[in-house]
């Protein structure tokens, strides 16, 4: 069992808040999707011959590819890798891409999951935010993917823009959920990257952020909305309908080793990362030998990332799979770290399953939690 991540660097514009890696030389489609096919040739045994349970395009902008440029990306990874017929095929779109004509030739394509970044159905925001859609056309994009066959559909929201009100932000739930009924939802606060125009726009004076208080106000606000609406909140920062949980995402916390393809993309093997470099000319140049760094996971790491990733989930961490992966001694450290949280509440123990997880106090302070229970590197 094993994913497949696929990064599309291209955007036609960069949004304010973003610090992923893009570029909007969008005359370098063709040559990078070429590139792109090559890299999974090259990378073909990274996976050990496993099948793909999961496949996701993001980005970038992947719906700024063409019909024939994913076909062929489509082409190659069926002769590359074995596909799993009930894989999730995840393609990551922004709303003003979907024309009826993008909606008709991706209902010729393998995928079956699309996420698209909504963000907020506040024009003045979305525009601020540099974001090239309008609410409206997210909701004619919605329906035009429900068109063309799309079941599984996930929509992004942010909360803690400049200036937005807890009203404001319970319309964009109350949109999302009531209006557009996607089957998973993915909200998250605003960060302040450094480096990004959103930074320096603070810096400056010019936009002012959310104070903590406003925005823990709407992560309970939207924890509320969406049990309310039926969806199980299963990660942080993720909620879905029952049996609509994103598997490609679900994967990653689970530990399922992943190939990563394209400029910025991650690859883990269950004992080492690599990387590729976030440079679209030089992977372009590569032809497939993609320059990729490499860090091998030690055991304080290993140990470190089981905690992030488990705790992350409503399912939480097995404490015989934490036995049995780093030993009794460890265990043992790890309850006695974490019994101020369980006697404070934030976290809880799960005796019948034997797993420990985040409550919905300690959702909100999960990061400092998880690293109260980190082990130093030696
Ligand atoms: S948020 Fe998406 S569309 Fe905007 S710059 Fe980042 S990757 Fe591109």
């Amino acid at each position: 069992m094993a994913g497949l991540y696929i990064h599309i660097p291209f955007c036609q514009k960069r949004c304010i808040y973003c610090d992923f890696y893009s570029t909007v030389a969008l005359s370098k489609r063709a040559a990078y999707t070429q590139a792109l096919c090559r890299e999974m040739e090259a990378r073909a045994e990274y996976l050990h011959g496993e099948t793909l349970e999961t496949v996701y395009f993001g980005g970038g902008t992947p719906s700024l590819l063409s019909h024939d440029q994913l076909s062929d990306i489509f082409q190659a990874i069926s002769s590359v890798f074995s596909l799993s017929p009930d894989a999730e095929i995840t393609l990551e779109v922004n709303p003003d891409d979907v024309t009826d004509t993008f909606a008709l030739q991706l209902a010729q394509l393998p995928v079956n999951r699309v996420s698209m970044g909504i963000q907020t159905f506040n024009d003045h925001l979305l525009s601020l935010l540099g974001r090239r859609h309008t609410a409206i056309q997210a909701v004619e994009a919605v329906s035009r993917l429900r068109q063309c066959g799309i079941r599984n559909l996930s929509l992004d929201l942010i909360y803690g823009l400049p200036g937005q009100s807890l009203g404001a932000w319970e319309n964009d739930i109350t949109q999302v959920l009531q209006r557009l009924h996607p089957e998973h939802l993915s909200a998250y606060a605003l960060i302040y990257e450094e480096g990004t125009r959103l930074w320096q726009l603070r810096q400056q004076g010019q936009v002012t952020e959310a104070d903590e208080e406003l925005s823990l106000e709407m992560y309970s606000l939207l924890m509320d909305k969406a049990k309310e609406a039926g969806y199980e909140h299963y990660e942080i920062s993720n909620f879905a309908l029952p049996g609509w949980r994103s598997r490609h995402n679900s994967s990653y916390w689970a530990d399922i080793p992943y190939l990563g393809c394209g400029p910025s993309a991650h690859s883990y093997d269950g004992r080492s990362r690599q990387w590729n470099k976030a440079n679209l000319n030089a992977y372009i140049a590569a032809d497939g030998n993609a320059v990729s760094e490499r860090e091998e996971l030690t055991p304080a790491i290993r140990h470190n990332e089981m905690l992030l990733k488990r705790l992350r989930t409503s399912d939480g961490l097995s404490m015989p799979l934490f036995s049995s992966t780093f030993g009794q001694t460890l265990a043992e450290r790890f309850l006695k770290l974490a019994r101020p949280h369980f006697e404070k509440g934030t976290l809880l123990y799960d005796e019948a399953q034997q797993k420990v997880h985040l409550s919905r106090s300690g959702l909100f302070i999960s990061d400092s939690i998880i690293s109260d229970l980190f082990l130093e590197d030696s």
